[in-house]
């Protein structure tokens, strides 16, 4: 008998270009969610774009709450919690770079109540997928929850954020190839499910924007572009998985260990960028394409090393050899990986040790 079922949840409303702020109240009039909105925002992004919003909003004849969060913690999303239901409201917007998204998302999963999100960054996949996480003490607290019903991505204001927050957008990216091959490993070794069609579109998604490398430069609009293409592109490939797993592997895993270990050294796309170095030559060793991925990175401007994280040595090879054990997700980690194997793969793809 056959008895598959799946259930696929995708954003309803893309919206991606240049000035495209201003269609924001189009793009949620048109989901038809009840009630008053609340938006998200930090001081930055409330400057940038969230006030916008917020006056559009008035001036289609709602009047939106405003919550400003200034860092990603739990108490931030408890705060926004409470705010929503002071202030009644039905629905939550996001306006920001990575932070003000997360918490938004992560309040909207408690309150069982719609999202939409409007990234003034294009610095990781969180803007489009249904993942979310905030850091609780030295470890982390996460969400897997629907992805936002909508996503303005404004690439006139993108494309003004800081540079690096793009290049890390791009490094989470190319990280797809390792996370794509871990999933692959997991369906052999394991019997992990693997959807061909999710596998296959993250995986083309990376190839993509190494492809597009030339047209991805500091001050060029069309950067923004590109990258937001790929983050949306990344998040229908996790919608259609139903996890996270064409984007997250065991580069995700070194990561979250260093997001520990480390804690606001680097940006997660920048730390995933090298777990997948060195995750890349553990997959295929030196004929592998650990190089490419390398090359990829450098290429964007992306950090190759520890000392272009600002991480030291001994926080890397700590990451490595404890990352496999902080969720119950099969990679090419295995059972983990010593300190003498881990210092060694580090040492010879230049993560550590100089060039
Ligand atoms: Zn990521």
């Amino acid at each position: 008998m056959f008895d598959k079922t799946t259930w696929i949840r995708l954003p309803r409303n893309v919206v991606v270009g240049h000035g495209v702020l201003s269609e924001t109240t189009d793009a949620i009039a048109e989901l038809h969610l009840g009630g008053r909105p609340l938006v998200v925002t930090s001081p930055t992004a409330r400057e940038v774009a969230g006030e916008r919003v917020v006056a559009d909003f008035a001036d289609g004849g709602t009047e939106p709450a405003t919550v400003v969060v200034e860092r990603a913690s739990f108490g931030a999303v408890e705060r926004v919690i409470e705010t929503a239901r002071e202030t009644e409201a039905g629905f939550l917007v996001g306006v920001g770079g990575g932070k003000p998204i997360d918490i938004a998302k992560m309040a909207s999963d408690s309150l069982d109540m719609g999202f939409v999100s409007v990234p003034t960054a294009a610095s990781h996949d969180g803007i489009v997928s249904g993942r979310g996480s905030v850091p609780e003490g030295d470890s982390r607290h996460s969400v897997a929850a629907e992805p936002p019903l909508a996503v303005v991505a404004d690439t006139e204001i993108i494309a003004d954020a800081p540079w690096e927050l793009t290049t890390a957008g791009c490094a989470d990216i190319i990280s797809n190839y390792t996370a794509v091959r871990d999933w692959q490993l997991a369906n052999r070794l394991q019997n992990v499910e693997y959807s061909e069609y999710a596998g296959a579109l993250s995986q083309m998604t990376a190839e993509m924007l190494v492809d597009n490398a030339d047209s991805i430069k500091r001050g060029l609009e069309e950067s923004a572009w590109v990258v937001v293409k790929a983050l949306v592109s990344s998040g229908v490939a996790m919608s259609i998985a139903g996890s996270s797993r064409p984007a997250s592997g065991a580069e995700h895993l070194f990561s979250h260990q260093l997001d520990r270990i480390a804690p606001g050294a680097a940006l997660h796309g920048h730390q995933v960028g090298v777990g997948s170095i060195l995750t890349e030559y553990l997959h295929s060793g030196e004929a592998g394409r650990w190089k490419n991925i390398r090359d990829a990175l450098a290429g964007l401007g992306a950090p190759t090393a520890a000392a272009e994280l600002g991480i030291d040595e001994t926080a890397i090879v700590e990451a490595l050899t404890t990352a496999h054990a902080i969720r119950d997700r099969y990679t090419i980690l295995g059972n983990g990986m010593n300190e003498s194997a881990a210092r060694e793969v580090a040492t010879t793809t230049g993560v550590i040790g100089g060039k």
